[in-house]
């Protein structure tokens, strides 16, 4: 029966939308999380319109087939996950973008990359803030629906401050606008709002409108290593008590080690930690904040310090933080975490992961979007190594209770997914979760968006 309604759904869409090459399906299974207990979906549905995703989520109602909505598969966290029985459906194919240079503002279909996305907008002397390290391979829609972060929010803010307006499509197949090119818009309840971050499970985001600034002023550069991971730590709370730097990075030593073998840029291999700290303040003001955060990092005793004014030296340090991920996934398979927590907490937070790691007999990096106070302490395992990948799991349960426990958050940026739904319930509180379930509950009433993630 499913198959046959999968001929109709096909039959009501433009040739060549619906997939159902095993081989396809096989690539839409899992995101970068690579969730074991992904499932094969019907069909791949790619369309090109918000229309056609009207017909598609109108058919899965009837049929009550259930829609994994997905970007471009870069999330940690499970959320694009397939699952038996449904369908995938993606917004790959969904790459307009008009800029509005007078209102600073863009219409964005979902599909177009992030870095595309910036591309864009800088023709038009603009600039799209948000950076996620996978800026280069992440989908606009992917980063709405996860409400992303990155390296310049600890100054500009998450995707969700540069989100004016939505058209989503909701469960049953209705259209709906939210927001638009306003800058201030108070009229209804904060419906935009609701649809950032919350993973495919509400509705399907067809269209964008973002907010843009002027172009970013080129920025002042520090480095600074430590032989503990306490004094950078420490370093972080001071400065983000007296400026705000427009990134303020951290690395511990097995991800410096892991970068270093892959890009032999001269980092040095004996650190415990390393900071990559930036302010782009205009004028006299960058360069005072650098001298000042360079002075703090001195103070908590940094090994070295370095400070650049060249936007090339700059960016070489950057772009090694934003290579950490892929570098110590080449050490094995990650358990990637996101866990955050108030900036005071960020020493205590860093020394417990240690101490889960050392009892735990595992190699756990740690990075972090340190201004933030959001880390990604990635658990490196064998898949192979049954006794390792259960201790590797167990870290990751303990890392996120650990994170709750100092006040924090299982996850910063990257979402709950499938993979930490075990977990909201926990920092959430009963009354909250069961407010999340009715919201969902009334867009969704019969569950057919990405079932399983989230809530
Ligand atoms: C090396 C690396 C570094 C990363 N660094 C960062 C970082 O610094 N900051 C950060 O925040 N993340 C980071 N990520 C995670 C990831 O890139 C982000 O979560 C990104 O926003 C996902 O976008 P995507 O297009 O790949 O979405 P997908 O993985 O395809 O989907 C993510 C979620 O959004 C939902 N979704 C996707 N599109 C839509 C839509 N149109 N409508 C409704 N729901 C939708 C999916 O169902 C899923 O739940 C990193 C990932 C990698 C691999």
């Amino acid at each position: 029966m499913a198959v046959s309604a999968v001929a109709d759904l096909a039959a009501e869409l433009p040739d060549g939308v619906v997939v159902t090459d095993p081989d396809i399906l096989a690539s839409y299974r899992q995101d970068r999380a690579a969730d074991p207990g992904a499932g094969t979906p019907l069909a791949v549905v790619r369309p090109t319109r918000t229309e056609e995703i009207q017909t598609v989520l109108r058919w899965a109602s009837e049929n009550r087939i259930a829609v994994v909505p997905r970007g471009a598969g870069t999330g940690l966290s499970g959320g694009a996950t397939a699952v038996d029985g449904g369908i995938v459906l993606s917004t790959e194919k969904m790459r307009d973008i008009t800029v509005d240079p007078v209102t600073r503002t863009a219409v964005v279909q979902p599909g177009l990359l992030n870095a595309e996305v910036k591309k864009a907008v800088a023709e038009h002397g603009l600039w799209y803030p948000p950076d996620p390290s996978s800026y280069e391979i992440c989908s606009i829609g992917g980063n709405i629906a996860t409400n992303a972060g990155g390296l310049c929010c600890v100054k500009y803010g998450v995707t969700t401050d540069y989100v004016l307006g939505l058209q989503v499509v909701l469960a049953d197949g209705t259209a709906v606008r939210l927001g638009g090119p306003r800058l201030k818009d108070v009229a209804g309840l904060s419906l935009t709002k609701l649809f950032v971050g919350s993973e495919g499970t509400l509705g399907v985001i067809t269209e964008v409108t973002l907010r843009l600034l002027p172009p970013q002023p080129s920025a002042c550069t520090v480095v600074a290593t430590f032989d503990s991971v306490e004094a950078a730590a420490g370093a972080v709370v001071t400065i983000t008590g007296q400026i705000r730097p427009s990134m303020l990075e951290f690395m511990d030593s097995v991800a410096i080690n892991a970068v270093e073998d892959k890009l032999r840029m001269g980092l040095d291999r004996s650190a415990a930690a390393m900071m990559v700290a930036a302010s782009d303040d205009r004028g006299p003001a960058g360069a005072e904040d650098a001298r000042y955060m360079a002075r703090v990092f001195t103070e908590a005793g940094a090994t070295e310090c370095f400070s650049t004014a060249d936007p090339d030296e700059g960016e070489a340090f950057v772009a090694a933080r934003r290579f950490a991920i892929p570098a110590v996934e080449a050490k094995g398979a990650l358990l990637l975490e996101d866990v955050g927590v108030p900036l005071p907490a960020l020493a205590d937070l860093v020394g417990g992961i240690a101490k889960i790691a050392a009892d735990r007999d595992l190699t756990i990096s740690v990075i972090a979007h340190a201004g933030d106070g959001n880390t990604h302490p990635l658990i490196v395992y064998d898949p192979a190594d049954a006794a390792m990948t259960q201790r590797a799991e167990k870290a990751f349960g303990e890392i996120m209770d650990l994170a709750v426990s100092l006040g924090g958050t299982i996850t910063g940026e990257h979402g709950v997914g499938r993979l930490k739904k075990p977990w909201l319930a926990g920092q959430l509180g009963p009354e909250a979760m069961e407010l999340n379930r009715k919201i969902k509950a009334a867009l969704d009433p019969d569950g057919i968006l990405n079932p399983g993630a989230v809530i």
